[in-house]
């Protein structure tokens, strides 16, 4: 096939457009809703995911069909999914959906999590406090990113107030994890069943955002590959094709999964200048059937997200030797919004 249909046209989707077309390919966007970053891809389809035509004629026009956020509505994927093979496949977009599919479906497959209860009533709130205790932590089942849609529980008498804060919506209750350290494996999948990660990065997030990700992780080997074998699990039962996103917590002695993203991932952004192919590239392979490339690391990298204000200082970085700049093309700069990346590479001398 000569034409990948991408689902979003945020930043994420914007470097898919463009590993698509270095690889011989044009990007078909399909965004919903008002995000800038597609722009580069070769056809732009601006339109719901309620609108039936329209998806139907972007189906139509691709040969395989990729997303750069989870949270597609079923219905669109139903009418999609009927005209084109979508890669990532149902079953990852299903679990990665609903935080309590999610950490059920991890832990059959004899991974840790952190202990959670469902919670959708002011009894259950009262049940899963019992159950998980304080300090925790509040999370929608669905649609949270950036931290958003969640409340922390310092004590047991914040409970009742984070749940009136949650607006009714179903939600789960997790255990707070004492951790020493986020990493994350961006890993991936190729339709020949072959996987292949990246080194672990080390993560650092601000205000539940992604701040900075480091390579080389500080780490024990030991648990470098425990995390590629977990990752390789998750990415086998769901029969994945595509990247991964693999968040983890390190805790002393052992890796809790906090929670996988079905797609190219913040904390892969490194690999784009540490790698010779880079998770974008990679994603693309999987998707439109290709060998994977080789995800081996040729330097030491630290991406920091430029986010709202952080625009300001890219004349400064671009005087920066070794920083490489990547801008996501969007024209206003709120609070919290991610404008952009620099990756600051260290050559490995060998
Ligand atoms: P994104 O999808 O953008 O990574 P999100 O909104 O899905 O973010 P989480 O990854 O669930 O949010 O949480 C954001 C951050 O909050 C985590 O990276 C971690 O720092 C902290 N956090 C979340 N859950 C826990 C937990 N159970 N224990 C300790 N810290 C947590
Ligand atoms: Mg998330
Ligand atoms: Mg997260």
């Amino acid at each position: 096939g000569s034409v990948i249909g991408i689902l979003g046209g945020g930043q994420l989707g914007r470097m898919l457009s463009v590993a698509a077309a270095r690889l011989g390919y044009k990007a078909h966007v399909f965004e919903p809703g008002a995000a800038p970053a597609g722009d580069v891809a070769a056809r732009v389809t601006r339109a719901g995911y309620d609108d039936e035509a329209a998806l139907r004629a972007f189906a139509d026009s691709v040969d395989v069909i990729t997303y750069e956020f989870e949270n597609i509505p079923t219905a669109a994927l139903d009418v999609l999914e009927a005209i084109r093979p979508i890669r990532p496949g149902r079953t990852a977009l299903a679990v990665s959906q609903d935080r309590l599919i999610e950490k059920a479906f991890l832990r059959n497959l004899g991974l840790k999590t952190a202990p959670y209860a469902a919670v959708a009533s002011g009894r259950e709130m009262q049940a899963a406090l019992d159950a998980v205790g304080a300090p925790s932590i509040l999370k929608t089942r669905r649609m949270g990113y950036d931290g958003k849609g969640q409340v922390r529980i310092s004590e047991p008498d914040d409970a009742m107030d984070a749940w009136v804060a949650m607006d009714d919506a179903e939600s789960i209750l997790e255990g707070f994890v004492d951790f020493s350290l986020e990493v994350s494996v961006i890993a991936a999948r190729g339709l020949s069943g072959e996987v292949v990660c990246f080194d672990l990065g080390e993560n650092v997030h601000r205000s539940g955002i992604l701040a900075t990700t480091t390579v080389p992780a500080k780490l024990p080997p030991r648990l470098a590959v425990d995390a590629a074998l977990m990752a390789g699990k998750i990415l086998n039962a769901l029969d994945y094709v595509g990247v991964m996103g693999v968040e983890l917590f390190v805790t002393p002695g052992q890796l809790i999964v906090n929670e996988i993203a079905p797609r190219v991932h913040n904390s892969g952004h490194w690999t784009q200048n540490g790698c010779a192919v880079d998770q974008f590239e990679q994603h693309i392979r999987a998707v439109a059937g290709w060998p994977l490339g080789d995800g081996k690391r040729h330097s030491d990298v630290e991406m920091e997200n430029l986010i709202g204000n952080d625009i300001d200082r890219v004349p400064e970085i671009a005087r920066e030797p070794h920083a490489a700049i990547h801008l996501y093309g969007k024209a206003e700069a709120r609070p919290g919004r991610k404008m952009g990346h620099v990756n600051r590479v260290k050559p490995v001398t060998r």
